[in-house]
């Protein structure tokens, strides 16, 4: 049965979309992506202040005398996103904010203050919704921000949590991902699949617990990738590194989805291709290791594996000398002209074409 709205809401007019047709169309056709593209597509902004609306890590309005506020949203969902069955809630409070914080760094601007919505369903205790909390504050003492307000409501469907994050930064200083130039450096920070390989651990040992009662879960030797997808860190380091060697990005995006997904949204922003080295794609021995374990292929856990966390930007070939030996970021290729598409040049020097198989919500269902 469809319930239809009374009388009063029939003078809101649909302006942008489509008729709406007898078709029905799953979410699944179009993706995450595709569905916001869809939702924002005639999204027009009034006011002058909104410098930069939907299409990068977060918004941009103007505070004037040359100052931005950066603003992001992401949402967190139990089932979807993490799993109380390992995730503790210190973890995933922490985890919650800096997966925010993250995305102000993106736009290198630094992040000042977060609020934070919950949902939660009467499974949850205040002892355990406080632990969800110190996690919270103390990635708040850890980045420096403030937790200046929020929303609490019921949930019939376990914990939901939305955090938004706020950031300041000069005018001049905002990274988008639109403006990479041709023949520009691709960089990236840290190691890449070490998240996603951590997770494939805890499946496994919730797995065996569920099968074999009683057995506790083997986690010993994967400290490293447990860490990266319990309680990963924001890339703040390397926006104040790369202030002090004096780089300005040309173009910047975080790595939540994986690398490959990444690498298309700066070139398809910045209407340009790119050469990716796979011999050059970083990665630490345990997630190699740990990916062979599983029979994965370490390169594909790095470039669709995702939730690392770490920094993709692009350099100008002036900026090598800056950036060239530092241990805390690897040139992984190159930025070309559209034509010539996304390609990555495997060990035996092949070009594939880059394609995303990023983690998506929307399409993940379907997997399970
Ligand atoms: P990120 O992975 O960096 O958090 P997303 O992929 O979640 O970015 O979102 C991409 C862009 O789309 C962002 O600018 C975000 O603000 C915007 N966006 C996402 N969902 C919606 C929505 N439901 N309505 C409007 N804008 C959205
Ligand atoms: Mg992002």
């Amino acid at each position: 049965m469809t319930l239809r709205p009374f009388g009063a809401v029939s003078s809101l007019e649909r302006l942008n979309f489509a008729p709406m047709s007898n078709n029905r169309t799953e979410l699944e056709e179009l993706g995450e992506f595709g569905l916001i593209k869809r939702l924002t597509e005639n999204n027009k902004a009034v006011n002058p202040s909104t410098l930069y609306a939907v299409g990068d890590d977060a918004a941009v309005i103007d505070a004037g005398d040359g100052m931005v506020k950066v603003v992001t949203t992401d949402m967190l969902m139990e089932g979807i996103h993490f799993d109380l069955s390992y995730s503790p809630l210190l973890h995933l409070g922490y985890k919650a904010v800096v997966v925010n914080l993250s995305d102000v760094y993106a736009m290198n601007a630094i992040p000042k203050q977060v609020t934070v919505s919950i949902a939660l369903s009467n499974r949850f205790s205040l002892e355990a919704v406080e632990e969800l909390y110190h996690g919270i504050y103390k990635a708040c003492t850890v980045y420096g921000v403030d937790l200046v307000g929020g929303d609490t409501t019921s949930s019939l469907s376990g914990l939901a949590l939305s955090i938004t994050a706020v950031g300041e930064a000069k005018k001049e200083d905002v990274v988008y991902r639109k403006n990479a130039q041709e023949k520009d450096l691709l960089v990236v920070s840290g190691d890449l699949g070490g998240a996603y390989m951590g997770l494939q651990v805890l499946e496994r040992e919730k797995k065996v617990f569920k099968e074999t009662s009683g057995v506790q879960p083997k986690l010993e030797g994967n400290d490293y990738i447990l860490e990266r997808q319990l309680k990963p860190e924001a890339r703040k380091d390397i926006i104040e590194m790369l202030e002090q060697l004096g780089v300005k990005p040309s173009s910047m995006i975080d790595i939540s989805d994986g690398l490959a997904s990444e690498v298309l949204h700066l070139t398809d922003q910045s209407g340009l291709g790119s050469v990716v080295y796979e011999e050059k794609i970083p990665i630490d021995p345990t997630t190699f290791e740990r990916a062979r374990e599983f029979h994965l292929d370490p390169t594909v856990c790095a470039l669709s594996g995702g939730e690392d966390y770490e920094l993709l930007f692009t350099v100008s070939q002036d900026d090598y000398e800056k950036i060239k030996g530092n241990p805390n970021m690897t040139v992984i290729g190159y930025m070309v002209d559209k034509a010539s598409g996304n390609h990555l040049i495997d060990k035996r020097e092949q070009a594939h074409p880059l394609t995303a198989q990023g983690w998506d919500p929307i399409l993940k269902k379907e997997e399970d």
